[in-house]
């Protein structure tokens, strides 16, 4: 086989969509998918760990980071910086690994022109009713927070049609199917089988 490189995700959601529960589920059963680690400087919520969720950084930091061209896209989220740096999605994809970004409908705009080949994932609530449930279940935000994340979740779906695909997380395991399905199909695209199976098809058509 020939070296291939991986495909580069982008997983779009309002906050408490269900976008990280999919995306570990996914990492679980798939064996060729890597999620890439953002910077930021919000403060680590119950439970997340430093190099697992997120780098957590302060902001001087994350301002030296920015001067020293260290990150692919960066953006202003809520009140705080998110960035994908270059170093977390380029070894991987050169690996054949398959790249999931878990960044705002601002950063998924600056990679796709950066890198046009990204394949957009939106996932959308059954109702909004639902996604403020989700988020007090979740129990991981306070109600300022929540209040802030609702207020701003209409305006992050109404970028849902920049996106090649679109997910409605309602039944979870039907959700899951269908984001797995789109990683399978995305992998036997012509342009990547072509680089995939370049010696192959040069002698199948040799003859
Ligand atoms: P969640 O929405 O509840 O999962 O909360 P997070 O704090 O994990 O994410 C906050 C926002 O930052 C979301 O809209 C993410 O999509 C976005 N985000 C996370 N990482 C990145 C990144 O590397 N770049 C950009 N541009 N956005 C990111
Ligand atoms: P996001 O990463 O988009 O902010 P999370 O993955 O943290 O969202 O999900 C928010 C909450 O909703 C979590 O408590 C999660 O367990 C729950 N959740 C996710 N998907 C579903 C679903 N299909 N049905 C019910 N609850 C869900
Ligand atoms: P949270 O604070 O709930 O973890 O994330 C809030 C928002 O920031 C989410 O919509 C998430 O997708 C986005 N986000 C997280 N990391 C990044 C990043 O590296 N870049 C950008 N642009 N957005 C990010």
């Amino acid at each position: 086989m020939d070296k291939h490189k991986g495909n580069l995700f982008i997983l779009s959601a309002p906050s408490g969509a269900g976008k990280s529960t999919l995306y570990k589920a996914l990492l679980s059963q798939d064996n060729n998918v890597r999620i890439s680690i953002s910077h930021t400087t919000r403060t680590p919520r119950t439970g997340e760990e430093h190099g697992r969720e997120y780098y957590f950084i302060d902001d001087e930091s994350f301002l030296d980071m920015i001067a020293e061209d260290a990150f692919f896209e960066h953006a202003q989220v809520f009140d705080n910086y998110y960035g994908t740096s270059k170093e977390s999605i380029f070894g991987m994809l050169e690996q054949g690994l398959d790249v999931i970004l878990e960044i705002d409908w601002q950063g998924a705009r600056q990679i796709r022109q950066l890198y046009p080949e990204a394949i957009g994932i939106f996932i959308l609530p059954p109702s909004l009713q639902a996604l403020e449930e989700r988020l007090r279940k979740r129990a991981t935000d306070s109600d300022e927070v929540i209040q802030r994340r609702m207020a701003k979740a209409v305006n992050e779906m109404s970028h849902y049609h920049e996106y090649d695909f679109v997910i409605v997380n309602d039944d979870f395991d039907e959700a899951l199917s269908q984001i797995s399905s789109v990683f399978t199909a995305m992998r036997s695209k012509t342009p990547v089988m072509q680089e995939k199976y370049g010696n192959l098809i040069n002698d199948l058509l040799s003859l």
